[in-house]
């Protein structure tokens, strides 16, 4: 096999690690598990799985656009935001061109740029927060995306809405700017920013979300971008036309509708959070406030043993040394008893 040059430069994905008998808290996962309505719906499903899915996907499209005030045109869905990050490199990035990122940040805005032959040019984490200012500066006449995590995966840490508003305002209109959202449910601020709204106003916007996280259906895929019909015209161009599954479609509406489940799965968000900061700080943990269903700490030694101890004991989370973090981790909000014996066991580790 020849395989194109540029692709020996694409690393390959460091995935939370799970371990057999022991609890994973390492991939941000819902705690209470899947949404029961969708369990329903895809039981109903099941006779029907001869048949192939909507390729439009005019059922969930519909749902999200009622949802959230806009048209089912300001919609595409993807197998997992990841399949939406990979077609707008596809879509808007050749060879030699560049893309902005964040330095420690979700790692498939590196992957989706070198797939296609172009170069990441990185703001690193300073001060307790990104600058999307810093990042205006590495933009020049070969950018082609900007990628804008908010909350950023791993610190927690969220841009309000005046930052992103100062942002769309100041960015050439040739760059494609991508907020990945993946958290956004989880967050609590009252500044954190309405971007959906946003996507009328600036024509080079694109707000990825996704139903891994708050509605506990990452085993099958579905992530969803909004942004003005021209965006989404042009995305559809590379995107396959059964790229959804039956299943998932089916049990995303169901899903989106399960209020009690929403509600649940956010209650047991900020009970855990009020449990963890306060356990984390006692043993001398350095925490950073979180808008998402994830902590971070930085333990202010090596993150890769600690990780590894804990694992022994029973419980993965995420060491962040792949993220630029070689002391810190990253824990995903569990249920009151799972913080518990995550909390027992980092106090025999530390
Ligand atoms: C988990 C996560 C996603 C979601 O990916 P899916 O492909 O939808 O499962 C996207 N972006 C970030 C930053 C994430 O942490």
């Amino acid at each position: 096999m020849n395989l194109k040059k540029y692709l020996h430069n694409v690393p390959l994905y460091v995935p939370g690690v799970k371990k057999e008998g022991a609890l994973k808290m390492a991939s941000n996962e819902n705690p209470l598990g899947p949404s029961p309505a969708a369990l329903n719906a895809l039981r109903a499903l099941l006779p029907s799985l001869h048949m192939y899915p909507d390729g439009a996907n005019k059922e969930l499209k519909e749902a999200l656009a009622h949802r959230y005030s806009i048209v089912p045109e300001q919609l595409i869905l993807g197998n997992g935001s990841d399949e939406l990050l990979q077609f707008t490199a596809l879509a808007c990035l050749s060879p030699g061109e560049n893309t902005v990122a964040f330095k420690q940040t979700f790692s498939i805005y590196e992957t989706a740029t070198k797939l296609m032959g172009g170069t990441i040019r990185q703001q690193p984490f300073n001060n307790g927060n990104f600058s999307l200012d810093a990042m205006l500066q590495h933009i020049d006449a070969s950018t082609r995306i900007a990628f804008v995590c908010n909350p950023n995966n791993p610190t927690g840490t969220y841009l309000n809405e005046a930052a992103i508003k100062r942002f769309m305002d100041a960015v050439p209109a040739h760059v494609l700017v991508v907020i990945d959202e993946a958290y956004a449910e989880y967050a609590t601020a009252d500044d954190f920013p309405d971007t959906i709204k946003m996507t009328a106003r600036y024509p080079n916007m694109l707000v990825l979300r996704t139903f891994s996280k708050l509605y506990g259906l990452a085993g099958l895929r579905l992530g969803y971008g909004i942004a003005s019909p021209d965006i989404i015209q042009g995305l559809e161009r590379v995107r396959m036309p059964f790229n959804t599954n039956a299943a998932i479609q089916a049990a995303a509406v169901a899903a989106l509708n399960d209020t009690t489940f929403i509600a649940q799965s956010l209650q047991v968000n900020e009970t855990g959070k009020a449990y963890l900061y306060p356990a984390l700080k006692k043993i001398g943990m350095q925490t950073i406030p979180t808008q998402t269903n994830f902590i971070y700490f930085d333990a202010g030694r090596n993150a890769q043993e600690i990780f590894v101890k804990l694992m022994d004991l029973g419980v993965t989370i995420r060491p962040l040394t792949s993220f630029g973090f070689p002391q810190s981790l990253r824990v995903t909000v569990g249920t009151p008893e799972q913080n518990e014996f995550f909390m027992t066991l980092l106090e025999k580790v530390v």
